[in-house]
């Protein structure tokens, strides 16, 4: 059997002893927890801080945590935040500069050591978020050096969904609930009248050197058909979906649509959808001086598409309107992101739906988009 293909099961004490070989081991582990209301991502000194018990229920505009009794860790669906807040933060300083007695100026690259990431829970929308930001920032002539150190040592652990939310899509966008690739072990929660257990299955050779460390034991028929079959239901549960229509011909054939009117009146251009989205990725600089100014830094910053300076060029802004600036994004996203970087930029996580304060739906705008337009159907 080779590592790839291995499975096993872990009991909870398998999955505490994970995160303690982790820490141990020097990595900084990140995954689900409980803080203001949400089930957030951050580092976790031990798996006890892992949600257990906790659910969520969303809508468009909408999040809420709900207590479930079955005690699961991993029953809830995307988060306010993803992994892109640890390999591509929200700010980064990238070099600074100082003024020198002899009236030069010297400069300091910033490149600090990156944390040795463990990423405990990655949901499969997410690894193929992930593998998007990777060609997006680590490949190309103009590859972002800050996220290659963060994303080179990064150890992956999926957790596949068998709790879909009532915003998620990723079945319509070309995913599903089963992790298929780009982990390095692959978790499916199994809660039973046998017990609480993880089925899991092995990705990489990393993967299997660390399951080798913990507490486990050979996969059961039972369990791994209980796994099986509860990310198979899940892929049948999904909240929402995308018309099942050409959508780059779709947004081709829509550029002059009256929806862009409709969705302008109700979005704040707030840009929220933005920085949720696990596959946004510009960014923008900016110059920051002390008082004395004898010393400057440069930041890298998060920046979004709907903001007016965004598309600023000599003269002004480019995309002025709310309606020219949702209907770049969404064009971008379902489109042209597919002739940049040869897929969707669209995972069908959901997050932009429920951290909408507008409660702006990406599939019911599709939807309106193609009754509207009429493109016809696969
Ligand atoms: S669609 Fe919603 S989240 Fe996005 S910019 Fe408009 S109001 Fe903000
Ligand atoms: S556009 Fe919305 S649903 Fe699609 S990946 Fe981004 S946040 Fe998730």
């Amino acid at each position: 059997m080779t590592a790839a293909s291995a499975s096993a099961v872990l009991d909870r004490d398998g999955l505490d002893a994970l995160v303690t070989v982790l820490v141990a081991q020097g990595r900084t582990v990140v995954g689900p927890t409980v803080r203001d209301g949400a089930v957030v991502l951050a580092e976790l000194t031990s798996a006890d801080e892992l949600p257990y018990g906790w659910g969520v229920e969303l809508d468009a505009g909408r999040y809420r945590l709900v207590p479930r009794e079955d005690g699961a860790a991993f029953a809830h669906s995307a988060g306010p935040q993803s992994w892109k807040n640890f390999l591509h933060p929200a700010h980064e300083r990238l070099w600074s500069a100082d003024r020198t007695p002899e009236g030069q100026v010297a400069f300091t690259a910033e490149e600090p050591a990156a944390p040795s990431y463990a990423f405990l829970g990655v949901r499969p929308c997410d690894l193929r978020a992930i593998a998007i930001q990777d060609r997006v920032l680590a490949g190309g002539r103009y590859a972002d050096s800050g996220y290659g150190r963060r994303r080179s040592g990064a150890l992956l652990i999926a957790a596949e969904c068998t709790e879909p939310g009532a915003t998620c899509f990723c079945v319509s966008t070309g995913g599903g609930p089963a992790a298929d690739t780009g982990y390095d072990l692959a978790l499916t929660e199994v809660v039973d009248t046998d017990g609480h257990r993880f089925f899991v299955r092995v990705g990489s050779e990393a993967g299997a050197r660390l399951l080798e460390q913990v507490p486990r034991r050979t996969a059961d028929e039972s369990t791994r058909t209980r796994a099986l079959t509860s990310v198979e239901a899940a892929r049948d549960r999904m909240g929402r979906s995308l018309p099942p229509v050409d959508l780059r011909a779709l947004m081709g054939s829509s550029m002059d649509a009256e929806r862009w009117n409709d969705v302008a009146a109700r979005c704040l251009t707030c840009g929220n959808c933005t920085m949720v989205c696990p596959t946004c990725f510009c960014t923008t600089t900016e110059e920051v001086t002390d008082l004395t100014g004898d010393h400057t830094e440069r930041w890298q910053r998060w920046d979004s598409c709907f903001d007016l300076d965004f598309s600023y060029l000599h003269g002004g802004p480019v995309r002025r309107s709310a309606r020219s600036r949702y209907r770049q994004w969404l064009t971008h996203k379902l489109s042209t992101w597919h002739d940049q970087f040869d897929s969707s930029g669209c995972v069908g996580c959901g997050r932009c739906i429920a951290w909408c304060p507008a409660g702006i739906d990406i599939t019911e705008e599709v939807a309106a988009l193609e009754s509207e337009t009429g493109t016809e159907t696969d």
